[in-house]
């Protein structure tokens, strides 16, 4: 059952067209993940859902209510930004109350649930600060804190944590996730990082010059990307045509074919002859550049022990998972 359905959805800004022909479902409690490059048009989409600027055609319908022909205010979105956008001059209570006081809540209803929503947030100490006087994770919560007291029924973040530290960022995002799971909340979150998507989301929307190039779950987007954009915007990937992959694996292959770093094993016999041309150490992980009948390749190895290290211009074996390779588009 679907809770926002978005069908044939376009959007040009004068002559140039943004989308043309966005359709979508999303299940009430979901949290679904916009990712793609900047500029494929992810702000655009939200913009349209949440009324901040006009659609060409289509519609958008919430709860079975087409929501195009309401204002912003009479959507029931709640939005946060990359910017957090909070109004400097105001305490961070009266900042969450703001949509309240819009609402017409009365006074001591207000008060309950502004400090429901700031508790939510772990700001509750907090009420009587002003922004500049919190560090930017905690503006972004005020900011989160602003949106949920409006119990919207829909929340769509933009880029939230795109301008915060990493440390703070994966802090924020599992608090995000934890409040979402808890309100049941139908979310849709932007981000071009792929990480974040892959970690956070029921499903993602991947997204690519104005259109939707697949949608799924982590393990689908990352075990089966439909094309090649797909491949190479998630996780890291050998992308090889067809002809190279023939001279790869020594067997006629009629299509371009994609293989995971991770999928290609050093092997003590057998396999195919590779030379080592060089390594990066990524943490758990060692990425070696190899050179395997005259074709490049990467390959993951887990760093177990710096000894084991394969030099460059070392002459090593490489086993490839069948499994692991994905003919692509
Ligand atoms: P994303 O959020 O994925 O980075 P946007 O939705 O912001 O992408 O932008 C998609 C495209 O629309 C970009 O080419 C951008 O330049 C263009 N665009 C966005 N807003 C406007 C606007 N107000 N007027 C004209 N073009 C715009
Ligand atoms: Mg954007």
């Amino acid at each position: 059952m679907s809770y926002l359905s978005i069908q044939g959805l376009h959007k040009s800004y004068g002559e140039t067209k943004i989308f043309s022909d966005i359709d979508c479902e999303i299940g009430q409690g979901e949290f679904v993940t916009l990712l793609g490059p900047s500029g494929c048009g992810k702000s655009t989409l939200l913009r349209c859902i949440a009324g901040l600027t006009e659609v060409g055609g289509g519609q958008i319908l919430l709860d079975g209510q087409d929501l195009v022909p309401l204002a912003p205010q009479k959507r029931g979105i709640g939005m946060v930004f990359q910017s957090y956008a909070l109004f400097p001059n105001m305490t961070v209570q009266e900042n969450v109350a703001f949509g309240l006081r819009m609402q017409k809540v009365g006074k001591a209803e207000s008060q309950q649930r502004v400090r429901e929503a700031l508790d939510m947030v772990e700001l509750g100490e907090f009420a009587g600060r002003y922004p500049q006087q919190l560090s930017g994770g905690q503006c972004q919560r005020v900011a989160l804190a602003r949106s949920l007291v409006t119990r919207p029924r829909l929340l769509l973040l933009d880029e939230p944590l795109s301008a915060l530290d990493a440390r703070i960022r994966k802090h924020l995002r599992e608090q995000i996730r934890t409040i979402q799971q808890e309100l049941g909340l139908t979310t849709i979150f932007v981000t071009h990082d792929q990480e974040e998507a892959l970690v956070m989301s029921d499903r993602i929307f991947l997204m690519n010059a104005g259109k939707i190039v697949q949608s799924g779950n982590a393990e689908t987007l990352y075990t089966a990307p439909v094309d090649a954009f797909a491949a190479g915007f998630i996780g890291n990937y050998n992308l090889l045509d067809a002809e190279t992959a023939s001279r790869l694996l020594g067997r006629p292959i009629a299509s371009r074919i994609a293989i995971r770093p991770e999928a290609i094993q050093f092997a003590s016999q057998g396999g195919i002859e590779a030379l080592v041309r060089g390594h990066s150490l990524l943490g758990n992980v060692i990425r070696y550049r190899v050179e395997a009948r005259g074709v490049e390749l990467l390959v993951d190895v887990l760093n177990r022990a710096a000894a084991d290290m394969h030099a460059s211009g070392q002459r090593i074996a490489l086993n490839i998972d069948a499994h692991a390779i994905h003919e692509v588009a």
